[in-house]
């Protein structure tokens, strides 16, 4: 039976995680997948049907029959609609900690990502991939970087996507997102113990994905393509 490779990225909001897990996926031809991209699918859903995202009874209303799909291009689609830009909203941004806090949206969607991890190469990204959702990963990075480093990373990153945020916002939002990953009852963000912690407030991108991957080479032995 074929040996596949998965590699979990976990770190606090805007560390740049998505960024280094898809160039890594590109370079290793790996297949990349956005964990949080679905808890904002979910939020987004949630919203668009009118529900406040802040209350559990309401906000499950919408697993039945609740697809997400991640296509390798990197469009989000939820329910066959397009999310991609839509999922990366202000206002996406500030519900999602709360639909990512209730445990039967976890549920179903861990299961979609173990389904989708399944019997490939992967690269995962997310707050609880090394600690719940696959605890066997062969690699375990823990991504972090300060938090004016990541708000400000994200606030240019907004800038070019034409989002509308300001500074103050995002650095509010990211704090706040980090504590309500952090400090809910159901796996909640943190470091797995066998995870190696890699800080990229003082690394340029190709500086953290040279860290990335020579974890990666130590951890499972592949070789490295030239890049
Ligand atoms: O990674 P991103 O910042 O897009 O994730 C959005 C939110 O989704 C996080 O702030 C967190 O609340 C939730 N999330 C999660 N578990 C994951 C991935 C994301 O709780 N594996």
């Amino acid at each position: 039976m074929e040996k596949f490779i998965t590699v979990a990225i976990d770190g606090p909001a805007a560390a740049g995680k998505s960024t280094i897990a898809k160039r890594v996926a590109k370079l290793l031809n790996y297949t990349y997948l956005d964990t949080g991209a679905m808890y904002r699918a979910v939020t987004y859903a949630v919203i668009k049907a009118g529900l406040d995202p802040e209350i559990e009874e309401e906000s499950v209303k919408v697993l039945p029959g609740l697809k997400i799909d991640l296509k390798e291009d990197g469009t989000v689609l939820c329910n066959d609609e397009d999310v991609t830009k839509v999922i990366r909203e202000p206002i996406v941004s500030s519900k999602v900690s709360y639909i990512a806090a209730m445990k039967p949206i976890r549920l179903a969607l861990v299961d979609m990502q173990r389904e989708m991890a399944n019997s490939k190469n992967v690269i995962l990204d997310g707050r609880d991939i090394g600690t719940y959702v696959l605890p066997n990963a062969n690699v375990k990075i823990f991504q972090i970087a300060s938090v004016e480093c990541r708000a400000k990373r994200r606030y240019i990153e907004n800038l070019e996507k034409g989002i509308p945020s300001t500074l103050e916002e995002i650095t509010e939002s990211v704090k706040k997102r980090d504590y309500i990953d952090s400090h809910r009852d159901f796996a909640p963000l943190r470091k797995a113990e066998d995870a190696v912690e890699i800080d990229t407030s003082d690394m340029t991108i190709e500086e953290s994905v040279d860290a990335v991957l020579a974890v990666i080479k130590e951890k499972t032995g592949i070789e490295i393509p030239c890049h």
